[in-house]
């Protein structure tokens, strides 16, 4: 008797947790994205996210809302002896909200903390040859995002991206790109989707568009979209993202199908900020 009454109990606080949990979380979502923006976050975002003064108003309210929640729930660790400043939180956070801009509410829930390292940063990475060959060999590295909790970034880089945002290269929207492909736990170049009908369309455009980029890779063909999204598919979605946020034009006239595809997940449509 008394272990069945602990068993309704704990079941029914398992309940409870589940559906009060996400409309707590939302309340306190809304009472930060509601608390006044500082004027000086806004001459720092300013500053190193170009495209910031491009927004209409309400987009720029929103950006404002998510960066406040984005801080409040991330944590940031500096590497190699790196003081963590207000400019670089405040410049992750903004880069990074621009792909949740109209997005679902989810703000990387895998995500906890970002190590932000001064510049490069080295990693063994170990390959097989053959059957037997194993080579080993330090590489330098700007960013990277784990399946599991934590995503990298080179503030050098933060910087020199912040600077030539036109070129389609931009590391804090590359790994970032990889935290929404990784939301279900796999990286391969499908993000969730609105609707279980969007993935039939999405899978045709995103093969087609990657074969193309590869064939044109193995040709030497110059292409708006960078040879690196040729690695694999999760690279291609998360390459396709920066030239979709950095060059919208050329992605549009070259492929508008893939356009609409990334227009319709991000419910964006960066055209409108050149
Ligand atoms: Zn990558």
């Amino acid at each position: 008797m008394i272990k069945t009454i602990i068993f309704l109990f704990i079941v029914g606080l398992i309940i409870t947790g589940i559906l009060i949990n996400p409309i707590l979380v939302r309340r306190r979502r809304n009472r930060l994205k509601n608390r006044p923006f500082p004027p000086l976050w806004n001459a720092i975002i300013e500053n190193n996210l170009p495209i910031y003064p491009c927004l209409s108003p309400d987009e720029l309210r929103r950006l404002q809302g998510h960066v406040q929640v984005f801080l409040a729930e991330k944590q940031f660790i500096g590497c190699r002896g790196l003081q963590v400043t207000e400019e670089m939180k405040l410049t992750l956070a903004a880069i990074a909200c621009l792909l949740l801009l109209n997005e679902r509410g989810q703000y990387f829930p895998r995500l906890r903390s970002i190590l932000v390292y001064p510049n490069a940063y080295f990693v063994e990475e170990r390959t097989s040859i053959g059957n037997y060959v194993v080579e080993e060999r330090r590489v330098a590295r700007l960013g990277e995002s784990w399946t599991t909790d934590q995503l990298v970034v080179s503030w050098e880089q933060v910087k020199l991206d912040s600077t030539n945002w036109r070129d389609g290269h931009n590391v804090v929207l590359h790994e970032f790109a990889h935290q929404l492909d990784q939301e279900d736990g796999k990286a391969e170049g499908v993000p969730i989707l609105q609707r279980n009908s969007d993935y039939p369309i999405w899978a045709k455009v995103m093969t087609e568009a990657y074969q193309q980029l590869c064939n044109d890779v193995l040709q030497g063909v110059k292409t708006v979209i960078d040879s690196y999204g040729a690695t694999n598919t999760a690279e291609f979605f998360a390459v396709a993202t920066e030239t979709f946020f950095e060059k919208p034009h050329q992605l549009l006239s070259k492929h508008p199908a893939l356009y609409e595809q990334l227009q319709r997940y991000y419910q964006l449509d960066p055209v409108l900020w050149a």
